[in-house]
């Protein structure tokens, strides 16, 4: 009787019973949920039939023993003849009758499950008082005790039953489920690894939530790492979400503090619901409905809340799917993001290892390969093909260096920082501001970096994987035009299929050379610098019909090394750059717009872009030049990156100026007096800041109104948040990253569609 007793106990397990290392007696996806039950996460309730479960119905029923026969003196490799075993062995399975106490067990528990409950978070426990009630829909699901044993799914075989509803129907489901053990692929694999023996299964049984509102939330949002998590819903089941049958709601949320960043409210039209048949059928929205917000505040916070505990709990950013009934939110299935762009790109991996270093992830992809310390320009020498280059902070003399390492990390540096901005142009992988990388990481040491992610890892623990450009497939009314810095990667960028350029920083090419401007000027050697310029512009130019350049922005801190390059600068970013530079040296300016003149007579369609602007002078500066060298064929545009070009855009509008583009990464830097390039106040730092907002609205407004282009050529373009508002305010182009641009192009279409 003792024995009994035992054995019964063990037929279910709650999930409050039960955790991550639950595995053995209740499979994976129980354990998993378990494990986040106790957690306090909502999951809709439910228990398992255990392993213990299985093996006590196939010894009872004889199955085991039928198993056997059926299997022994097969031949594996025949496909047929293993379909026809295992085809048999499934219907057995069915047909077996259950034991009677086993059966009674899961019949009770189900009706626990049905007990009323005023707090569905607490249900679990199997001593409720009951009451009585309709039978409850459930969802019956395998759970195996090692991910490949009977991954029924991989195989293309039913292992889910869902609606199952009635205390026949449930067995039945049961029974089905475990047969569900016994595909040929299974069974196969099994066979090969020699663990026929170990074959069992549990079965989760769930009640089913009847979705008022579904969607899906990331806890952190996978396309772009801008500290936001992200959370789409609709009414009705998830289905519609997951098919792409319904444009969902779009609530970003910040993850300092879970307050709402921004909203897009979709017109859903449709929901999918559960119909009397059980079949789920999709009905027709009234418009009101139809255009109504899904997520009320409450359960943004509460389901935000939940992300954060779980993102927290697993250590990596969740994908997690929700439900909402009446007043109750449920959790119904959380999961590691491991790509880095669910909707559109393939090139993540679930990296599992041990974390050595955290920082910012720069740039996408994998690298791994050997750490190479460079801490003088000597170093840089020691760098091969497939290195990891680590470094207190890159700067222009590193470039060509940086294109053969297969990863970069750095101690220093933000999203805006000359490291990530030119990872991102080469496609290399980066993690950038990591505060200790070039102490804590040994020259040789084998290390992967997770450019996704910002985590580095010790040893080799994945393959390394570059982001793949995608080409730009739809046309959009607000323009697409490219970030294009480096003529070596200019074709790259060109794969997009954009043929416009709407920001191309000339430092690079000069940096190139290995001297400072001031170095050809006090060397008299104009003609040089013009040349160096013309050939760097004209190779991007190559494959480019239409390019906004601007003109040298050299700060002391990332050209110090160059030959005669003037001292670092106490505050490099307020220092001697940009227009100002330009016009105290106008003989480099003067070059620097020949070599532009020289690239437009080429029939290229050349915009000047002046950096740094902060006086109505700035421009008349720079036109007089432009008149002196009699350069008239071009387009002239202001970089609004500093709070006076704010103040003044009437002013500059009314020097007839043809475009501004907001570089929101000094805007904001300027704005929130955050220096871009200290990781110390990076979590500061943000482009989103109503206070860098209401200027971007007051200088689209402004320049609407003047008949001046509006662009953007900060980091924040390739921002969805970002390009979200600039969409809505009217902006006429957005500047963005080659590696996202076919995203961005996507969502601006998507924008445009709703408008
Ligand atoms: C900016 O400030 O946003 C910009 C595009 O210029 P840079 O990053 O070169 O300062
Ligand atoms: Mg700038």
């Amino acid at each position: 009787m003792k024995k009994e007793e035992e054995k019964k106990e063990e037929f279910i397990k709650w999930f409050s019973e039960i955790n991550k290392t639950s595995v053995p007696i209740v499979g994976g996806k129980g354990a998993n949920l378990g494990e986040i039950f106790n957690l306090g996460v909502p999951v809709p309730p439910g228990f398992v039939v255990t392993t213990a479960a299985y093996k006590y119905f196939v010894e009872k029923s004889g199955l085991d023993e039928k198993i056997k026969k059926l299997l022994s003196g097969i031949d594996y490799e025949n496909t047929e003849q293993l379909e026809d075993r295992t085809r048999e062995i499934r219907e057995l399975f069915i047909k077996a009758r259950m034991p009677e106490d086993m059966k009674e067990e899961i019949i009770e528990s189900y009706e626990n499950l049905n007990a009323e409950e005023k707090d569905f978070e607490k249900q679990g426990n199997a001593l409720k008082i009951l009451e009585k009630k309709e039978p409850i829909y459930v969802a019956v699901r395998s759970s195996a005790t090692t991910e490949d044993l009977a991954d029924a799914s991989f195989a293309g075989q039913q292992d889910s039953f869902i609606n199952v509803r009635g205390n026949e129907e449930l067995i039945e489901n049961i029974k089905k489920c475990f047969a569900s053990l016994y595909t040929a692929r299974a069974t196969y694999y099994r066979h090969k690894k020699g663990f026929e023996k170990e074959a069992r299964l549990a079965a989760v049984i769930q009640r089913m939530v009847n979705s008022e509102k579904s969607g899906v939330m990331f806890s952190e949002d996978p396309a772009f790492k801008d500290n936001n998590m992200i959370i789409e819903a609709v009414f009705g089941l998830g289905e519609g979400i997951v098919s792409g049958t319904i444009t969902p709601d779009r609530y970003a949320l910040s993850r300092k503090d879970l307050k709402m960043v921004s909203k897009f409210i979709s017109d859903k039209k449709i929901a999918i619901v559960r119909g009397k048949n059980k079949r789920e059928e999709t009905i027709e929205l009234q418009p009101k409905k139809s255009r109504s917000r899904v997520l009320s505040e409450y359960e943004l916070t509460r389901l935000a809340e939940f992300g954060m505990k779980l993102e927290k709990h697993y250590n990596h950013p969740q994908d997690i799917e929700f439900a909402i009934e009446g007043e109750n939110i449920f959790l119904v299935q959380t999961r590691a993001i491991t790509t880095l762009n669910t909707r559109s790109e393939k090139s993540g991996q679930n990296i599992r290892g041990e974390v050595i270093l955290n920082g910012i992830a720069a740039s996408p992809g994998i690298a791994a390969g050997e750490v190479k310390i460079v801490k003088t320009l000597k170093d840089l020498e020691g760098i091969k093909v497939g290195d990891i280059l680590v470094t207190k902070m890159t700067n222009p003399d590193m470039v060509v260096s940086m294109q053969k390492s297969a990863g970069i990390v750095t101690d220093e540096g933000g999203m805006t920082s000359h490291a990530a901005i030119v990872s991102r142009e080469m496609g290399i992988p980066a993690v950038v501001g990591t505060g200790t990388a070039t102490t804590k990481l040994k020259d040789g040491e084998e290390v992967t970096v997770d450019g996704t992610t910002g985590k580095i890892y010790k040893g080799k623990v994945a393959e390394s994987q570059k982001k793949e450009i995608r080409k730009v497939g739809v046309k959009t009314k607000t323009h697409l035009k490219l970030i294009v810095d480096l003529p070596t990667f200019a074709e790259r960028a060109a794969q997009t299929g954009v043929k416009a350029i709407g920001l191309t920083r000339i430092e690079g090419i000069i940096a190139e050379s290995g001297k400072h401007p001031n170095y050809f000027l006090e060397h008299n050697e104009m003609r040089a610098y013009e040349e160096i310029v013309f050939r760097g512009i004209s190779k991007i130019a190559e494959y480019f019909d239409q390019l906004w350049v601007r003109t040298s922005d050299i700060r002391s801190d990332e050209f110090g090394d160059l030959k005669g390059a003037p001292k670092r600068e106490i505050n490099p970013m307020l220092g001697m750059h940009g227009i100002r530079f330009g016009l105290k040296y106008p003989e480099i300016l003067k070059a620097e717009l020949k070599a532009l003149k020289r690239v437009a007579e080429k029939g290229k369609k050349i915009g000047v872009l002046s950096p740094q602007i902060i006086s109505v002078n700035d421009i008349r500066g720079i036109k007089n030049i432009l008149k002196e060298i009699d350069f008239h064929k071009c387009e002239v545009g202001v970089m609004v990156e500093t709070p006076a070009a704010v103040q003044i855009i009437k002013d500059l509008c009314a020097e007839k100026i043809d475009f501004i583009s907001f570089g929101t990464n000094d805007l904001t830097q300027y704005t929130l007096a955050i220096d871009r390039g200290n990781e110390a106040v990076q979590e500061f730092y943000n482009e989103m800041d109503p206070a860098v907002l209401y200027q971007l609205e007051y200088v689209i407004k402004v320049c609407k109104r003047e008949g001046v282009q509006t662009s953007i050529c900060g980091q924040a373009g390739s921002k969805k948040e970002m390009v979200k508002f600039l969409v809505e305010k009217g902006i006429d182009s957005i500047t963005v990253n080659a590696d996202v641009a076919a995203d961005i192009a996507e969502y601006i279409s998507e924008l445009e569609s709703k408008r």
